[in-house]
């Protein structure tokens, strides 16, 4: 074999039943490896090698895929392979929703996924999910619409949904996804305020199903390394943060711009960057808020939503951030974290699908350098669909489950408060790091 060749599954991997593989506990990742003829056994720890070495566990099936590498050294670290789970023991995704978000990102990022594949459509336009369906190799009997979304109970493909739809929707659909068996993605924001949140954790509560939020920045490895850098104080302790996500909205008839499909304007939706990443990167729970509304007079857009929000959080530590987000300026997505000791770090552009650009300055004798440690662009949505599936493999708890999103709500509540009264608002103090965080991604 000349450069890469994948290892059979043995006849225990095969008779692993699919759905028995899924509802099983793992009992760790195991890789099997053939690197020019030779086959290794890679493991993610000793403990999960040795027990599925007499008896093979959910994720033993996972294949490591190797190619070559002409590189050398000091050319710097390559990720010239994937480890990856044969296409009968990926977790099943039934996507909810065929907007822009689903075709231009969720579906594509299905060729990048090691652990998720997409078998079945939700829409409300039979025609574009025929045509959607037969790009994406799904079958036509596994398309539903929202009427008969219920059906979803009676198929044994799908172990998961991904709602995507307008965010008023979504507690809706994860309700009946969560009644119908099915483990719970919803994207952000996860819905329109704290009590529907509580619904929704309730109901997958009840259904004994998982329920993750899609915060995909908290997958993706260079927002991983800035949150290292403040947690692990390269530069010192983090004492201020700025962070600013606006664009510029078009048709004034669009969901987005409709109080009740919306929940509100350009808050829950961009500046909710804004509030995620600043406590991703902390780790910690604002205490305070206070903040400012400003929306242009008689813009046609901004009838029912705000157009822009300022706002600062106060945490913990000491750290403070400035954010901004709004509907009415031009695209610009970034921000950066200020340390007491020798250097910034932060992210430009950030937020956005693909292209993100880390950025540090620090003190080096009389020079101030800059420079950009970019680690290799991943597909940041296959990433945070492989967490997904990993903890519904193993019955782990999603590193961003419903109670981070109900945080989100309750943040965007006071901060919705404050700029009403004019006045700062108090949050429950919470002392803990990542208090509302499960099980830290593998990949990334
Ligand atoms: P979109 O408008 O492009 O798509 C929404 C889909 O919902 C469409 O297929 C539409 O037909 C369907 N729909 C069903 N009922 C509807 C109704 N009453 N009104 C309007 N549409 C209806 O929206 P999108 O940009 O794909 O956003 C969907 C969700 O994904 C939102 O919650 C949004 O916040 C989130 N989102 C997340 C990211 C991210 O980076 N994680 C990016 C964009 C959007």
């Amino acid at each position: 074999m000349d450069f890469e060749e994948i290892l059979p599954l043995t006849s225990a991997q095969k008779a692993y039943d699919r759905r028995q593989f899924i509802e099983s506990a793992g009992k760790g990742l195991i890789a099997a490896t053939v690197v020019g003829g030779i086959a290794p056994i890679a493991s993610a720890s000793a403990e999960s090698l040795d027990s599925s070495a007499e008896n093979p566990g959910p994720m033993s099936a996972a294949i490591k895929v190797v190619g070559p590498n002409q590189h050398a050294a000091s050319e710097g670290e390559r990720t010239n392979y994937a480890t990856i789970l044969p296409k009968d023991k990926r977790v099943g995704y039934a996507i909810v929703g065929l907007g822009e978000l689903t075709l231009e990102a969720i579906l594509p990022g299905f060729g990048s996924a090691k652990n998720s594949k997409v078998v079945a459509l939700v829409s409300g336009d039979a025609e574009k999910a025929k045509n959607v369906a037969m790009q994406y190799d799904v079958p036509q009997k596994n398309i539903y619409n929202y009427q008969n979304f219920d059906d979803i109970k009676n198929n044994p493909e799908i172990d998961a949904v991904y709602i995507v739809l307008p965010n008023s929707m979504h507690e809706e659909f994860v309700v009946r996804a969560a009644k119908a068996g099915k483990h719970v993605l919803c994207e952000k924001p996860m819905t329109t305020s704290s009590k529907s949140a509580e619904r929704m954790i309730d109901a997958c509560k009840k259904a004994d199903k998982k329920l993750m939020v899609a915060y995909r920045i908290q997958y993706e490895p260079n927002n991983k390394q800035i949150k290292d850098f403040a947690r692990q104080k390269k530069y010192g302790k983090v004492k201020v943060i700025t962070s600013t996500n606006v664009q510029n909205i078009g048709d004034p008839k669009q969901w987005r711009l409709n109080k009740a499909l919306a929940g509100g304007g350009s808050l829950p939706d961009i500046g909710l960057y804004d509030i995620n990443t600043n406590r991703y990167i902390l780790g910690e729970e604002p205490y305070l808020v206070n903040a400012s509304i400003y929306t242009t007079p008689n813009d046609p857009r901004f009838k029912e939503v705000e157009e822009m929000v300022m706002f600062q959080m106060y945490f913990p530590s000491g750290a403070v951030a400035n954010n901004t987000c709004s509907y009415g300026a031009h695209n610009s997505k970034h921000y950066r974290c200020y340390a007491d000791n020798g250097g910034w770090f932060g992210m430009d552009p950030a937020f956005d699908y693909k292209g993100l650009m880390p950025e540090v300055g620090h003190a080096e004798g009389k020079a101030e350098n800059k420079m950009n440690p970019k680690l290799p662009e991943k597909d940041q949505f296959a990433l945070e669909m492989d967490h997904f599936s990993e903890c519904v493999i193993e019955n782990k708890m999603p590193y961003t489950p419903g109670e981070e999103g109900l945080q989100d709500q309750k943040i965007m509540e006071a901060i919705y408060e404050s700029a009403r009264t004019n006045k700062p608002v108090q949050l429950e103090r919470i002392e803990k790091l990542d208090a509302f965080r499960g099980t830290m991604p593998t990949e990334g």
